[in-house]
């Protein structure tokens, strides 16, 4: 088609009236932004230090209209925060608190750690991240902004009651987000589906054959030290490290067939030991199974006092 010098004419003015649209979206979502920061920053201590902090390192805070079920993200390897734009301003202000927190947080992408490290990192992350966001609402809501913290009560009801509950008798804002950390445990159904997300995560890097994955051990007394607030023995507590059957089957089977393990056993891989052989394991009627390893380390000490036994003879 050749084009008249009309046609060119309507095509450059039709694109300057799309190019004028684009600018002044662009402007509302940078002012809806900005005004979400503000807002944020000036009813709590919490998120202000959260969400500066963030900034400060450099992380980009943008709006998305193609995030499909979830009301925010923080993707480390571009150092960026992408937030719904599709839902609404008491969601997203709650959100902003959340993904901050993660800029803030060791990254969990260390792809050695072992399948039970890594399955308890995310799960650690996902409750700070909870746990920071929900004080910051209670600050909200002493400040009159109620409608965010409502929201929240209503996703996440266990969460916000026990830090409620733990403000009110203890007064101190570090004692109840532990409570709600500890609490965020507690949601099986929430926390199962974060862990069928790790359980993929760690299908694709098991799928690439590198032999340095899966090694790396995280011990209770490294995520106590990422989290203060939260008591060490949290962490190696059955609350903390119980997993659905689902998801031991998965993690088992995802070290158990790893090229690491190609040649031991060969034929019979049942002896191989695995991370998830730590975990506790809910059944489908809610039964919770002792980590098989728990048996193994009985079944050494039995072992070891025959031999000394056998010694002092
Ligand atoms: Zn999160």
């Amino acid at each position: 088609m050749v084009k008249t010098k009309q046609s060119s004419l309507n095509d450059a003015f039709n694109s300057s009236i799309v190019d004028g649209i684009e600018k002044t979206n662009e402007e509302k979502r940078n002012k809806r932004l900005q005004a979400l920061i503000d807002k944020a920053c000036k009813n709590s201590s919490i998120a202000k230090e959260t969400i500066e902090a963030a900034i400060a390192k450099g992380t980009q805070i943008c709006f998305d209209h193609e995030l499909e079920g979830v009301n925010g993200c923080f993707i480390p390897v571009d150092n960026m925060i992408l937030l719904n734009e599709n839902a609404k301003d008491d969601r997203l202000i709650s959100t902003l608190v959340h993904e901050s927190r993660h800029v803030l947080q060791k990254d969990d992408c260390d792809r050695s750690y072992n399948c039970k490290s890594y399955i308890s990192n995310v799960r650690a992350m996902e409750a700070d991240a909870m746990a920071t966001q929900c004080a910051a609402l209670f600050q909200f809501a002493s400040n009159d902004l109620n409608e965010p913290l409502v929201d929240f009560v209503s996703a996440h009801p266990v969460v916000a009651l026990a830090y409620s509950n733990s403000l009110h008798k203890e007064k101190n804002i570090e004692k109840a987000k532990e409570a709600a950390f500890k609490a965020w445990y507690s949601d099986k159904y929430y926390v199962n589906a974060y862990d069928k997300q790790s359980c993929d995560y760690l299908s694709y890097i098991g799928a690439e054959f590198d032999k340095k994955s899966f090694k790396k051990n995280l011990s209770a007394e490294e995520l106590a030290g990422q989290y203060p607030y939260v008591p060490v023995d949290f962490f190696k507590s059955r609350d903390a490290n119980t997993v659905s059957e689902e998801v031991a089957s998965r993690a088992t089977n995802i070290e158990k067939f790893h090229i690491r393990n190609f040649f031991s056993n060969i034929f019979d891989k049942s002896s191989v030991k695995v991370s998830a052989d730590d975990f506790y394991v809910r059944d489908l009627n809610g039964n919770i199974k002792p980590p098989k390893n728990k048996k193994n380390e009985k079944q050494k000490v039995n072992v070891a006092l025959l031999k000394t036994k056998g010694n002092s003879r």
